[in-house]
């Protein structure tokens, strides 16, 4: 199996034309952009010699019938607003011209490759569309809530397109023996230790916790300051220490942030009686995630009932961690090592399809350099030799996971 590098260029270069925005693309999930570029994606995997569709969901996926078992290889091709050119499309295309080049190596093989673009990563609509209903279906009447910014609801969309009608196309696990997700790095991590191919350890888990604090509104110029029971004041002192406890309690990997903070009346001439703050962290572990949620229960214990004010935590979000395979994590790596690329192994601070069919089937994602770390963003870019570099690592990968499962290929 050996990959055509100019094809593989010249079709990312393509993708990037639908949407084009300067260096980047602009791209959300079924816009006309986006769907003329679904609409090209499935001709190239038709003339790949892939039984192709575009199935209810908008997931483009083609399969190679001449294979009773197939690698899965994929990712999305939606991009958010004023995206950048490689955010997803660069799984996909590493996909069809593995696929291409496994054809053309050998037209009778034990194990194939089928190719996915999955709808709606970036939650235009409803976030990591296409691959949760590939494995799982979607929600009890997601067809009808979930709309885009403009309120466009995803079942019109789909009506629309003239999508809405089609069966949707599912994992098949008597197929499909593993999922492979290829994807710039979109953080600064591989650049900064000059590796030019990550092996994803896993997804990390995100959680969300809201601390309020209830005080009491009183004049701002007539209450004297011991007598106040101020809920800005006790908020900031919790937000105050908040880092270094939290540091304590999480891994080296752990990430968090105050999302969001507020502070009701929130005018100048009234003691705020309320004010909350949204903390979100993140981190692969979820013992560590167990770590830092107690961490902040104990700060707002703590912080209850200083100066007259009370404060509750209720966590507001759990999506779990998504561990990667790990023998699929050392065929990458193995894969690198014969390139004369050394791996890093590496949680994703950000989410992907992968975590999705991570839960069904055993699956790897590879990353390559992202230039300056940018990305979701026009600037966001990688150099050429290293997305040449990850597609013939990806390739070995499945080549040997295909050889390890159904016997020699190619
Ligand atoms: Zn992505």
């Amino acid at each position: 199996v050996k990959l055509d590098h100019g094809r593989l260029l010249a079709d990312l270069r393509r993708l990037a034309e639908f949407g084009r925005l300067g260096t980047g693309v602009d791209r959300p999930c079924f816009s006309p952009q986006d769907r003329a570029a679904r609409e090209w994606l499935l001709e190239r995997m038709t003339a790949a010699g892939l039984d192709a569709r575009i199935d209810g969901v908008g997931n483009v996926v083609g399969q190679m019938r001449t294979a009773p078992r197939a690698v899965l290889i994929g990712s999305h091709s939606d991009t958010v607003p004023k995206g950048g050119w490689l955010d997803g499309a660069l799984g996909v295309v590493y996909g069809l011209e593995i696929a291409r080049a496994w054809t053309e190596a050998d037209r009778r093989p034990p194990v194939g490759v089928d190719v996915v673009s999955f709808a709606d990563e970036e939650a235009t609509f409803s976030g990591m569309l296409g691959s949760r209903s590939f494995c799982d279906g979607l929600l009890e009447g997601e067809l009808e809530t979930a709309t885009d910014a403009e309120g466009w609801r995803l079942r019109d969309a789909l009506a629309e397109l003239g999508w809405g009608e089609r069966p949707p196309a599912r994992l098949d696990l008597a197929r499909h023996l593993a999922y492979l997700e290829a994807h710039i790095e979109q953080g600064p991590r591989l650049e900064a230790e000059a590796r030019r191919i990550g092996v994803v350890t896993g997804i990390v888990g995100i959680r969300r916790i809201r601390v309020r604090f209830r005080g009491r509104s009183d004049h701002a110029g007539t209450t004297p300051m011991q007598l106040r029971k101020d809920a800005g004041a006790a908020l900031i002192e919790f937000c105050h220490d908040l880092p270094l406890r939290l540091e304590r309690a999480g891994s080296a990997d752990s990430v968090w942030n105050l999302g969001r903070i507020a502070i009701e009346p929130g005018v100048a001439n009234v003691v705020p009686g309320f004010a909350e703050v949204l903390i979100e962290y993140r981190d692969l572990s979820t013992s560590v995630l167990d770590r830092i949620g107690a961490e902040i229960r104990a700060a707002t214990v703590a912080a209850d009932g200083r100066a007259g004010v009370t404060a509750d935590a209720t966590e507001s979000l759990a999506l779990p961690p998504a561990e990667m395979d790990p023998a699929i994590g050392e065929l990458i790596e193995r894969a690198a090592r014969g390139r004369d690329a050394p791996a890093m192994r590496m949680p994703s601070g950000a989410g992907h399809d992968a975590m999705v069919l991570s839960r069904h089937l055993p699956a790897g994602m590879l990353f390559i350099p992202s230039i300056g770390g940018r990305s979701h963003d026009v600037a966001e870019d990688s150099h050429e030799a290293d997305i040449l570099l990850g597609a013939d690592v990806l390739a070995d990968a499945a080549l040997s996971l295909a050889a390890r499962e159904g016997g020699a290929v190619g």
